[in-house]
This record gives structure tokens, sequence and C-alpha cells, in this order.
């Protein structure tokens, strides 16, 4: 049996590459793409690696996406120097090496038209009976090179894709997750005509605020991410706006990941289990498109 871990939009997006050879085992809807608006940033970035598999979803590179860093009350693109602290507040003093580099690089880049919480709509429908399936079969249980148990009963392991995140995946088979760090997030969404991005789409806070990340996703439109909770939201968001709503607001447990991804060789090689996910594999630089990438090599 080959089982796919996790019913997010990762978990479905290797459903529909790999096929049907391949069982789904779901673990719930996605934390971020089951909502309108999406609590993510809700865009596929361009690469021609994938732009034949984005073509068989109907979509083409069609935006540019900008991102600005707010330095000083000026919008300036990010810069290494900029992006070092700011990579420092969200994600930690032991954050990847790898994502400086690749955020400073990221200012004006193309993303395909395609929205992901439209796109996971879509997904959940056409492979609905496969995940009423998988919730039939049952849990998951031991895992060994050879065999897997689930609801029970024993498979041979033929290969595991775990899109769910590590520490559930880790403590679901019997390791310490303890490692593992994170923070939540609180997300706001706020209708607006006070704020004025310069043409970007989103903002990345440096200044300290408790808010660290804003999207523009219409006119007057915006989601704010914040790493620490708030007592009153509205006289924080008073410091940025004289007129606006909160239209809504919610956290997502555990949804800023800690710290560097760990080696997870072991998972390979004692447990026949590939981790494909930013959660999954415990790295915030996993974006959709290098998932994407990973699952189309397999
Ligand atoms: C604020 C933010 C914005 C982002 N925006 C983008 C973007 O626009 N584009 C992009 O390419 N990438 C983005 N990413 C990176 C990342 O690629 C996505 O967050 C990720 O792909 C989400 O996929 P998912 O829905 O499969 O994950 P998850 O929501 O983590 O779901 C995976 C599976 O795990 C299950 N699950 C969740 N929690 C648990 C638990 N505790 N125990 C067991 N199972 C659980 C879910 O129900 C689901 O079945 C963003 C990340 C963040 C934090």
């Amino acid at each position: 049996m080959k089982l796919i871990l996790g019913s997010g939009l990762i978990g479905l997006l290797a459903r529909k590459i790999l096929g049907p050879t391949w069982t789904i085992i779901p673990y719930g809807r996605s934390r971020f793409f089951s909502f309108t608006p999406a609590l993510d940033d809700n865009f596929v970035i361009r690469d021609n690696r994938i732009d034949d598999f984005m073509a068989t979803l109907g979509a083409t590179p069609q935006h540019l996406y900008r991102v600005s860093c707010s330095v000083g009350g000026a919008l300036l693109p990010p810069t290494a120097e900029i992006v070092d602290p700011w990579v420092t507040r969200v994600h930690g003093e032991d954050h990847p090496g790898h994502l400086v580099p690749l955020y400073s690089k990221r200012n004006v880049f193309s993303v395909y038209n395609i929205r992901l919480n439209e796109l996971y709509s879509r997904l959940q429908k056409e492979f609905s009976e496969e995940i009423k399936a998988g919730i039939a079969l049952g849990n998951l249980g031991d895992v060994n090179q050879e065999s897997v148990t689930v609801g029970g009963k024993k498979y041979d392991n033929e290969g595991i894709i775990s899109t769910i995140p590590l520490d559930a995946l880790l403590k679901s088979i019997g390791y310490n997750a303890e490692g593992l760090n994170s923070k939540d997030c609180h997300i706001y969404h706020i209708a607006t005509t006070d704020l004025d991005f310069e043409g970007a789409n989103q903002i990345w806070s440096t200044e300290g605020y408790t808010f660290y990340k804003c999207n523009q996703i219409a006119p007057d439109r915006f989601v704010f991410y914040c790493d620490e909770d708030m007592t009153i939201p509205g006289a924080y968001f008073m410091q940025f706006m004289r007129r606006f709503d909160i239209l809504d607001g919610t956290r997502i447990p555990n949804g800023i990941i800690q710290g560097s991804p760990p080696d997870l060789k072991f998972l390979k090689e004692n447990h026949n289990i590939k981790c494909i996910g930013s959660y999954a594999e415990w790295d915030p630089a996993m974006d959709v498109a290098t998932c994407l990438m990973r699952i189309l090599t397999l």
C-alpha cells in the first residue's frame, strides 16, 4: 500500500499528481486554504519546472506580486540587511540559513493566476470519495520499513508521503517531538481605505510591531499576521488607521515555525516515510511551488 498522510492542499496535490495507486489517509482540512479569505498568501510562485502541471489545472503565469518592507516609514525592497532581523524575529535565532538569501531575492515575482483556496476547494470535490474511503480505513498505527498498520490491519509499506505537521507525525509513530518549536499565528481581516501600500501586495513589518506581515487582498481589504495575541486589537490597529473595521480574526495554533528543519533521513530509512510540505518538513521556505517540484520528481 502507498499512503499519503494528510488531506490539506499538499496531500490532495500529491494524490492528483501520483494517481489512484496512492491512498489518502485524511487528517482534516487545510488550516490555511479552507477559508475565504485564505489564511495564507494564496498564490503559487511561478517556476518553469511546474508550468506544465499548473497548465493542467488551468493556471498560467500572469500576475506580478510585489513584497515591500516597511522601514522607518518607507516601503523598501527586501535586502539581506533588512530581511535578516525580520526572519530572526519571525522564525527565531536558529532559523534556516537558506531563508535570508531566498527572501531577499523576492521583491517582484511572477505568480500563477490561480487562488490556492479555490484550488483546494476543487481538489476536495474531486477527491471527496477518496477522502471518505480513507476515513473509513481508520487511523495510522505501527509503521516500519516493510509494513504499515491502518485501522488495525497490516499492509505492505510500499511508500508513505507525509504532509501532516512533523510534530504530529513523530508523536503518532512514537518519537519525541520536543525539539520542534512554533508560535501561534494571529490573523485579522480588516476593511479600511486608510492604508497605501504604494503598489505592493504584501508588506513585511521590520519595526518590532506585533504584526509582522500584511497582505492587501482587495483595494480596501487587508490581512494582518501577528506573532503575539492582543487583548484589544482595535486599539493596536488605531496606530496605523483612523477608520477601519475588523471583519474577522482567528488564531492558527503552532502556525509560525521556529528554528531549522531537522534531519529526516531516519524516517525514510526506518519507516519508508518522505515528508513534503512546510510543516511536514518544519521548513518555512517550503512554499507550494517547491512542494510541487518535490512531488513531480518522486
Ligand atoms: C502565513 C503563511 C502564508 C503562506 N502562504 C503561502 C502561499 O501563498 N503560497 C505558498 O506557496 N506557500 C505559502 N505558505 C507555505 C506553505 O506552503 C503552506 O502553508 C502549506 O502548503 C499549507 O499546506 P497544507 O494546507 O497542506 O498544510 P496544513 O494545513 O498543515 O495541512 C496538512 C494536513 O495536516 C493536517 N493537520 C494540521 N494540523 C495537524 C495536527 N496538529 N495533527 C494532525 N494533523 C494535522 C491538516 O488537517 C491537513 O490534513 C505560507 C505559510 C504561512 C505560514
